[in-house]
């Protein structure tokens, strides 16, 4: 099996320690919690001194990723899924599809266990040659009407334009937002479950039999960062992240869906978003940062440090970042024009599909579906305020 950690070798000794530490007192839970700006700048630059001397060669980071992959497989409660919940087949429900501009919207929920639905959109290129990559796209924490979650015009440019340059993309409602109305985002299992609807999601896409599992990637931004990073590192099937104004020392995502979970620190083990950012060195890597967020510091601070880790395994091509000074906390043009090239070389897409007569990225194909024409349920009503806790 691919998936390192749901059928991990952990030897159960180190289980039952880690699931008797983990089931002390609730207050024990929350002290291990690195919540929003949990460290200050310079506590966080220094943190990532510390942590560079725990290893000194690519084994031995090897041996670190493992335990920052472990953590949070326990950490984040997913050894808590039964194996059933992991083996169900994934059902699929298929709404209205749309054919556009080169590229096709599916309307699809995806059921990976009896009655709990994952809904959101398949976007394919009109027409399909032999094997083609997959991207994932996650989404954050956006909730203003007429720019909602997956629904979001930037987000279908980015959907449509991977997926005229070749791949098979799909966006996907976050946990309690958007059309999933049988759960409630703040909820204390968001994070657990928002990991489970990633995995999932990569059994039902891996099985397409026109997708190249050996080209898999995932992007998204802020929160949709926050679930790059940990999908990938929870799931070796992913073999290209692209975590977009989320990664930074100091700031550990203040959702619950983000940093609810002692997935950072146990006991006397502690890592951060950089850390966990990297884990799957040496496969591709892309950060992007912008001057207005937490991620201000990355040509300094995270990208130096993760590009160390690169450099132990000899892989310094396959880490970049893209840092924009005076844009803000989004996943704009700007950053998405960076962003299509990385993705373009390391999934082997077709950059040219989406260039004008200058040779410039252009995404004036792409038509902005309303949030009606995207819903797999379209009497459903979507959550209005995902954000209002329980
Ligand atoms: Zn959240």
């Amino acid at each position: 099996m691919k998936h390192i950690l749901k059928n991990s070798i952990i030897p159960m000794a180190v289980v039952l320690i880690l699931v008797s530490c983990k089931t002390g007192t609730t207050s024990g839970k929350k002290n291990e919690l690195c919540v929003g700006a949990y460290l200050t700048e310079e506590q966080a630059a220094r943190k990532l001194q510390e942590y560079a001397k725990l290893y000194g060669d690519a084994g031995e980071w090897k041996m670190r990723a493992e335990k920052i992959k472990e953590n949070i497989y326990t950490g984040g409660d997913l050894d808590k899924i039964s194996e059933k919940e992991w083996k169900y087949p994934v059902m699929v429900i298929r709404g209205r599809k749309h054919v556009l501009d080169g590229y096709t919207v599916e309307n699809i929920a995806l059921e990976p266990k009896p009655g709990y639905f994952i809904t959101g959109n398949l976007y394919k290129p009109d027409t399909i040659t032999g094997k083609i990559p997959a991207v994932l796209c996650p989404h954050g924490h956006w909730f203003k009407p007429g720019d909602y979650g997956r629904f979001r015009p930037d987000m279908q440019k980015r959907c449509a334009a991977l997926a005229k340059m070749g791949a098979v993309v799909y966006a996907w409602d976050m946990y309690g937002t958007g059309e999933d109305i049988q759960h409630i985002h703040k909820d204390p299992g968001a994070l657990t479950w928002q990991c489970y609807n990633g995995i999932r999601i990569l059994d039902y896409i891996s099985a397409l039999d026109y997708v190249d599992t050996n080209r898999i990637a995932i992007t998204g931004a802020s929160g949709g960062g926050t679930q790059t990073f940990l999908i990938a590192a929870l799931d070796d099937r992913i073999d290209v992240s692209v975590p977009v104004v989320m990664v930074s020392a100091y700031f550990f995502g203040g959702c619950v869906c983000e940093s609810g979970k002692p997935i950072h620190k146990h006991g006397a083990f502690e890592t951060d978003n950089v850390e966990i950012a990297a884990s799957i060195a040496p496969k591709p890597l892309m950060l992007v940062g912008d001057g207005d967020d937490w991620t201000k510091n990355l040509p300094l601070v995270e990208f130096p440090y993760i590009q160390n880790i690169y450099k132990l395994f000899g892989a310094e091509d396959n880490v970049e970042y893209a840092f924009f000074p005076d844009e803000v906390h989004d996943y704009g043009f700007p950053k998405r024009k960076a962003v299509y090239p990385f993705l373009a070389k390391h999934l082997d897409l077709d950059l040219e599909k989406i260039l004008d007569k200058n040779n410039k990225i252009d995404e004036s194909f792409v038509t902005i579906l309303d949030t009606t024409q995207l819903k797999v349920f379209p009497g459903r009503p979507l959550v209005v305020n995902p954000m209002q806790a329980k």
